[in-house]
């Protein structure tokens, strides 16, 4: 082959190590964050008692985290700044479950190749007191000494990406980098509460959050909740536990598998009815510990409100999913946010249920409990879980200024990170704090009709203050649910014949659309029949329903139903979409009630799976207790 002498220089060749761990901290390390997610996260991994973080300009200028875990000596001080050096895992196998924060053997050397680098640090099992230095600046070593340490490892940060000029300019403002490193150090405290973290700012302590000692994880994840928010009562407890269903492949081979668990659990705290965000910030799940986003376990959480959440608000949670490591992918993400499970439909199922059941437990109590858990929107038939029995929900509150909707108060308020460190700065150990006593669900409690305020605003009172309750949600509520339940039963809903059976005329996709729909229309009690190309005949609908108008009715339908979109297959939604529209034209809605029909209303909600929010998620009661009242009247400050 004739090969031009131009063309010989080879024009492939490989980077230098520096080069690549550069290329490395460009995946890895977004921000400063970032760092202090690496950081924190090998500090965990080396099984620390306690870690202490100190930022200074919002990372920009240092970010060090100390540790009074393992600790390395001299050899692997020198190696973890290799690339792929790593003490987490082995072989290639070795990936398939991890069980570590780390395993990619990329974040010190990543670091260290973009900023002023120092560390320290000194075997925790070794008496020598002597320890090990080693100060690495823009990726090369410029000195490796013996110093004076404690035993563990301090890792300090300076002027990142100050060799990257590009990548430098474009952080955010101080505040905005420290937000995303609070956020980052909030869900690692909330993961690890038995781990004390003190959080320094600028010289300023924001937090001491003490080792939480209780060995119940929901009873220390409540109370490094309480360190972070102060007191929550807005938050119902989760503790389920279930089984992943074997995959067919899997029972067909029924072997090799003998060792491997399939246990499912998932824990922690939702907000109750009512309690939601216009954003997802408050949403923190874990996966094995780990922080993660997965877009199937977000839609599950919906799924699992299902008509206990307005329409585009999401819950609050702070959720722990425990399963196999080898369950989970974690290295699809270079920061390892994102997860895959490999069973991610039972997942999705077993967390819908875990949520659905525990916000069930809410209205039911103990001896009733069985027969209500029939109620379920879902087909499923619930397991027996566990539930600490001391958790009852508590409504959402009047808000002192009377003008908030009762749920648009941040519940985890990560965004406002400074108010809450000056509460929960150099807090007493957290164990002394006696937990409030829980209040009683609202229903439970006799309540006494006072009157009604607009036609629509139901005053009540209660032992613990004021109540008022939309009689209309709260009959949406009623009708929505035994609808429901009659189909459960009956397999259709009861039906009443029209008087004068109306024709109505639509396009021709509406037609087609809505002649698909028809049998589950029939279940619900809606009557309606093909009666030409494009034209229906509407002859019946449900007892308690009036309808003025038929045909903006029946478009009513089909838009609700097109809406709904692809997502109509899952938990019957097409059956709950119909039974919401069809009770928004329930009766009652503003009509003046009698005492006797406004007992048996509240009589009907106490028999309700989900009686503290319409079927469209809004609240149903808005509660205002003595102290609230006596506050607002200055009686009390
Ligand atoms: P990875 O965490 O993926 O293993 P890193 O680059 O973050 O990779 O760390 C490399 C190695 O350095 C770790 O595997 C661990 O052995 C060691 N190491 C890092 N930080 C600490 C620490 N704070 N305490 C003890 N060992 C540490
Ligand atoms: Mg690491």
């Amino acid at each position: 082959m004739l090969i031009f002498p131009s063309l010989r220089m080879n024009r492939i060749r490989l980077l230098s190590e520096h080069v690549a761990n550069q290329i490395a901290a460009g995946e890895v390390i977004e921000r400063p964050a970032s760092v202090v997610k690496e950081l924190v996260e090998n500090s965990l991994d080396a099984k620390a008692a306690r870690v202490t973080v100190e930022i200074q300009a919002g990372g920009r200028s240092l970010i060090r985290v100390s540790d009074d875990g393992a600790g390395m000596n001299r050899d692997d001080a020198l190696l973890c700044l290799e690339r792929h050096a790593t003490s987490k895992i082995a072989k290639a196998e070795d990936l398939a479950a991890i069980s570590t924060m780390g395993f990619r053997g990329e974040a010190l050397p990543s670091i260290a190749s973009v900023s002023r680098f120092t560390l320290t640090t000194r075997e925790r099992d070794n008496p020598s007191p002597e320890g090990t230095q080693i100060i690495v600046n823009a990726g090369k070593i410029v000195d490796v000494k013996a110093c004076g340490s404690a035993p563990g490892t301090t890792l300090e940060v300076r002027e990142l990406f100050f060799n990257l000029p590009a990548r430098r300019k474009f952080l955010r403002s101080q505040e905005t980098e420290t937000a995303h490193i609070q956020h980052y150090l909030t869900m690692a405290a909330l993961a690890y509460p038995r781990v004390g973290f003190e959080f320094i700012k600028d010289t300023r302590l924001v937090w001491q959050l003490p080792a939480v000692k209780s060995e119940n994880p929901l009873a220390a994840a409540r109370e490094r909740l309480r360190a972070l928010y102060g007191d929550e009562p807005q938050l119902i407890a989760v503790d389920f536990t279930g089984e992943l269903p074997k995959t067919e492949t899997e029972v067909a081979e029924k072997s090799g598998e003998s060792g491997k668990s399939d246990t499912f659990k998932i824990w922690g705290y939702i907000g109750a009815p009512g309690v939601s965000r216009a954003t997802r910030e408050d949403q923190h799940i874990f996966v094995n510990r780990r922080p993660v986003d997965n877009r199937g376990v977000n839609f599950a959480l919906l799924e699992g409100y299902h008509t206990a959440l307005m329409k585009g608000r999401y819950p609050v949670c702070c959720l722990f999913i425990e399963l196999n490591p080898s369950e989970v992918d974690v290295n699809i993400h270079p920061a390892k946010r994102e997860v895959k499970f490999h069973r991610e439909t039972a997942v999705r199922q077993l967390v819908a249920r875990a949520i659905r059941e525990a916000l069930l437990k809410i209205n039911a109590p103990e001896e009733k409990q069985s027969g209500r858990a029939r109620l379920l929107p879902s087909r499923h038939e619930p397991e027996p879980v566990t539930q600490t029995p001391d958790e009852h929900p508590v409504l959402p509150k009047l808000s002192p200024t009377l003008n908030n909707t009762p749920d648009t108060k941040p519940v985890f308020s990560t965004s406002a990170p400074l108010p809450l460190s000056q509460k929960t700065a150099v807090q007493p150990t957290v164990n002394t704090i006696p937990p409030p006593p829980e209040p009683q669900s609202l229903l439970q409690l006799p309540l006494r009709i006072i009157g009604v305020l607009g036609k629509v605003y139901v005053l009540l009172e209660s032992p613990r203050g004021m109540v008022l309750l939309d009689q209309h949600a709260g009959h949406e509520r009623v009708l929505f649910e035994q609808m429901l339940r009659r189909l459960e039963s009956q397999g259709s809903a009861p039906s009443q014949r029209l008087l004068l059976p109306e024709t109505i005329e639509l396009s021709a996709r509406d037609a087609s659309f809505l002649r698909e729909q028809l049998v589950c229309l029939t279940r619900l009690g809606i009557g309606l029949s093909e009666f030409g190309e494009r034209t229906f005949l509407l002859d019946a609908v449900p007892p308690f329903v009036q309808v003025g108008n038929s045909r903006a009715f029946v478009i009513e339908l089909i838009d609700e139903l097109k809406a709904a979109g692809q997502q109509i297959n899952s938990m019957r939604l097409g059956e709950n979409l119909i039974a919401k529209t069809v009770c928004r034209h329930a009766v009652k809605a503003h009509d003046d009630l009698t005492v006797l029909e406004l007992e048996k209303l509240l009589e009907e909600m106490r028999q309700c799976a989900f009686p503290y929010t319409c079927p469209h998620g809004r609240p149903t009661f808005i509660e205002m207790n003595f102290r609230e009242l006596d506050k607002k009247f200055g009686r009390v400050v």
